[in-house]
C-alpha cells in the first residue's frame, strides 16, 4: 500500500480552487468583496475578454505592507477573522482567507500594493508559486491583474461558456455590489468600452438608474420596515416593469449580496397577483441584521446563507411589501395646481 501523504500546498489549493473560482465572475466577486473589505471608495474593474484573458481590479483601500502581501496568499490566511467567536460575528464579505490563494493557483497573477507611505509591494505568481519580487508605486491600495485564468487546469478552461455568457454573469455580480455600495465609486470596462460606472454618493437609486436605466428608476417605490431584529430599506419596482428572469431581484445582507429562495419567495408574494405568472420584479432590497442571526458559511463562494429567523424574515418581508404596494393606490395623488 502507498503510504498517505499530505497533499504539498499548491495542489492543495488547486483542488480547492475548484470550489471558490468557478469562472471568470467568481474571480471578479472575490476580488471586489477583497477591495471593499479594505475600506476602498473607489474600485475600478477592467477586463478583457470576459476576463479568461485578463481581469484588473484596482482599489484605492488601506493596502498591505510586504509582509501581509505574501502571506495573503497562503490557504486559510486571512486578516478578517481570529477565533470561532469572529466566525459567527462576521462583518467582512470575506473570511476563509482562501480567494487569493485560490485564485493564484489557477492563473498568471501580480498584485502590487502600497499603504501609501512608502514604495509598495509587487509579486508576480503563477500557478501560485512566487515567480518575481520587487517594489511598486506609493500610491495606496492594491491593484491586482489576473492573466490567463484556469490556464493550467485545461478541464475548467474548456467548460467555460462564450464570451457573452461570461461578461453576463461578470455583470451580474457587478451591478449587486454596486448597488449594495452605492457609497463606493465603481467603474466597470470591457475591452476599454465601459459597462457602468456609479458615482459612489451612495444614493441605491441613482445607482439603479445608471444600471437598469432612468425609465426603471422612475418606477421604483422606497420601501422601509424595522422590528427588533430586522431593518429593510430598499426600492421594489412597480408591478408593470417585470423580467423574465430573478437576476433583477438584489437581496443585500450586511453589505453582501445573497442569493436565497425564502426571500425571492417572499418578495414574490409581496407582488402577489401584481406580477404576470413567471415573471420576476426589479428589487433592491438592503437588510441588516446581527450577523448571529445569518450563516453565510454555508457554501465557499458565500452566495447562499440560512436565518435563523427565517419564518420572522419572510413575514416582515411580504408585508413590507404588500403595504407599500396598498399605500400606493390607496393614497390619492396630489395635484401640483400652479
Ligand atoms: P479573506 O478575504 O477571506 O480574508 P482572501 O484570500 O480573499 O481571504 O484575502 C486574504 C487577505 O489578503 C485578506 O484577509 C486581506 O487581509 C488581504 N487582502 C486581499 N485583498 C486585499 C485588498 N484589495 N486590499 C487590502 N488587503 C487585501
Ligand atoms: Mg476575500
Amino acid at each position: 500500500m502507498t503510504a498517505i501523504q499530505l497533499m504539498p500546498d499548491h495542489l492543495a489549493n488547486k483542488i480547492a480552487a475548484g470550489e471558490v473560482v468557478e469562472r471568470p465572475s467568481s474571480v471578479v466577486k472575490e476580488l471586489v468583496e477583497n477591495c471593499i473589505d479594505a475600506n476602498s471608495t473607489w474600485i475600478e474593474i477592467k477586463l478583457l475578454e470576459a476576463g479568461l484573458q485578463r481581469i484588473r481590479v484596482t482599489d484605492n483601500g488601506d493596502g498591505m505592507d510586504e509582509e501581509n502581501t505574501k502571506r495573503a496568499f497562503f490557504r486559510h490566511a486571512t486578516s478578517k477573522i481570529q477565533s470561532e467567536h469572529d466566525l459567527f460575528h462576521v462583518r467582512t464579505l470575506g473570511f476563509r482567507g482562501e480567494a487569493l490563494a485560490s485564485i493564484a493557483a489557477v492563473s498568471r497573477l501580480t498584485i502590487q500594493t502600497s499603504q501609501g507611505q512608502e514604495a509598495g509591494t509587487k509579486l508576480e505568481l503563477a500557478g501560485g508559486e512566487v515567480r518575481k519580487e520587487g517594489k511598486c508605486d506609493a500610491r495606496k491600495g492594491t491593484d491586482i491583474t489576473v492573466d490567463e485564468l484556469f490556464y493550467n487546469t485545461p478541464a475548467r478552461l474548456k467548460y467555460m461558456k462564450t464570451i457573452h455568457t461570461e461578461l453576463g454573469h461578470i455583470t451580474d455580480v457587478l451591478n449587486r455590489m454596486a448597488l449594495a455600495h452605492p457609497e463606493i465609486k465603481f467603474t466597470c470596462k470591457h475591452n476599454d468600452k465601459e459597462l457602468f460606472r456609479t458615482n459612489g454618493r451612495g444614493d441605491v437609486l441613482q445607482v439603479a438608474a445608471q444600471i437598469y436605466g432612468m425609465n426603471v428608476a422612475r418606477k421604483m417605490i422606497p420601501i422601509q420596515a424595522e422590528t427588533k431584529d430586522f431593518r429593510i430599506s430598499g426600492y421594489i419596482a412597480k408591478p408593470e416593469v417585470y423580467r423574465a428572469s430573478r437576476s433583477y431581484i438584489s437581496t443585500i445582507i450586511n453589505g453582501r449580496y445573497i442569493r436565497n429562495i425564502v426571500l425571492n419567495k417572499a418578495i414574490l408574494e409581496g407582488y402577489h397577483t401584481l406580477l404576470p405568472i413567471g415573471k420576476s420584479p426589479i428589487v433592491v432590497l438592503n437588510i441588516e441584521m446581527d450577523p448571529i442571526l445569518v450563516d453565510v458559511n454555508v457554501h465557499p463562494a458565500k452566495l447562499e446563507v440560512r436565518f435563523s429567523k427565517e419564518k420572522e424574515i419572510y413575514d416582515l418581508l411580504e408585508q413590507t411589501i404588500r403595504a407599500a404596494f396598498r399605500q400606493q393606490t390607496l393614497i390619492p395623488k396630489v395635484e401640483n395646481k400652479p
